[in-house]
């Protein structure tokens, strides 16, 4: 079931209208070929993110049964966690950039968001087309940000909890394809197999973490939001809007619209155009660099 879920993954990726960037920018792909993983339903990990991230953070089955599907046991739900790796071509801009980001990622990051969606709304499709179940944390009625910086439903989590990768300085997921990458999941009871963890260690990708070395993102951080105690989110949210500023004023009329569930409230928000400069350029930007 993996390899065929896999197939379909890169198959849609490949001709995905919503993976292109616009012709203006050279109509090639946002993302190359996704990776996935699979965690277990019943995985205690689950429960532990309720102390690590809030009480409010949805276990699987929580979502499950938000979602009104048939009442089913815990450890026959699998969560299938997806990895988008931005192209090269992306990348290569990007680490050109200075103070604001390469024009082709702002456009890539914003239109991401809506081929996430597309993701999820087909894979649960796929999954329903083979007469099984399935959801999506981030489609679900659940799905919540939070004033404090957390939402209720954590892709890099739930992309560790499936053996993806690992958390980082930076505070994102270094996986076997890096960090600059975006995530989406799925909720099944489809039989997948299982993806273990190489460990419960939350940071052995990361150089600073596993060795004292590199700190790499913390120079690039235009905002210094990183240092040795790791990423601050009010300081790195406060560069963001800057940038959202500025490159709504450059691209808004080609960026989309954009809207956010906030704390039950659905709000309408300029279109989010990313910063990642701690992302581009660094040891962790495209591969796992304790994997050398
Ligand atoms: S750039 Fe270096 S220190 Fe920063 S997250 Fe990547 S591996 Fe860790
Ligand atoms: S996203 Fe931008 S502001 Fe935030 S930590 Fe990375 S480089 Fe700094």
């Amino acid at each position: 079931m993996n390899r065929m879920v896999r197939e379909f993954l890169v198959d849609l990726f490949s001709k995905s209208d919503l993976n292109r960037l616009p012709e203006s920018y050279g109509g090639g792909r946002i993302f190359s070929n996704p990776l996935i993983g699979v965690a277990r339903g019943d995985d205690l990990i689950f429960n532990k993110y309720k102390e690590i991230i809030s009480p409010k953070h949805l276990t699987p089955k929580e979502v499950w049964n938000i979602s009104k599907l048939p009442d089913i046991e815990n450890s026959s739900l699998r969560i299938l966690s997806i990895i988008c790796p931005f192209t090269n071509q992306i990348r290569e801009e990007s680490i050109k950039a200075k103070r604001m980001p390469a024009e082709i990622y702002s456009i890539g990051r914003n239109y991401a968001n809506a081929f996430k969606t597309d993701i999820m709304k087909q894979t649960i499709e796929f999954f329903q087309n083979k007469g099984f179940q399935a959801t999506a944390g981030m489609l679900s009625e659940g799905f919540n940000i939070y004033r404090g910086f957390f939402s209720s439903w954590s892709e890099r989590h739930i992309a560790f909890a499936a053996g993806l990768g690992t958390f980082s300085l930076h505070e994102g997921l270094i996986s076997e394809v890096g960090c600059n990458i975006r995530i989406c999941s799925i909720i099944s009871n489809a039989p997948l197999e299982v993806t273990p963890r190489k460990s419960d260690d939350p940071y052995t990708n990361c150089l600073y973490y596993s060795k004292g070395i590199c700190r790499e993102c913390e120079k690039k951080c235009p905002a210094e939001a990183i240092n040795e105690n790791g990423h601050d989110k009010k300081k790195c949210r406060a560069y963001a809007r800057k940038i959202e500023v500025e490159m709504n004023k450059r691209l808004g009329s080609i960026l989309k619209p954009h809207w956010r569930r906030i704390e039950g409230e659905v709000v309408t928000q300029k279109p989010p155009v990313g910063c990642a400069f701690c992302q581009y350029g660094v040891p962790c930007m495209d591969k796992n660099p304790m994997a050398m």
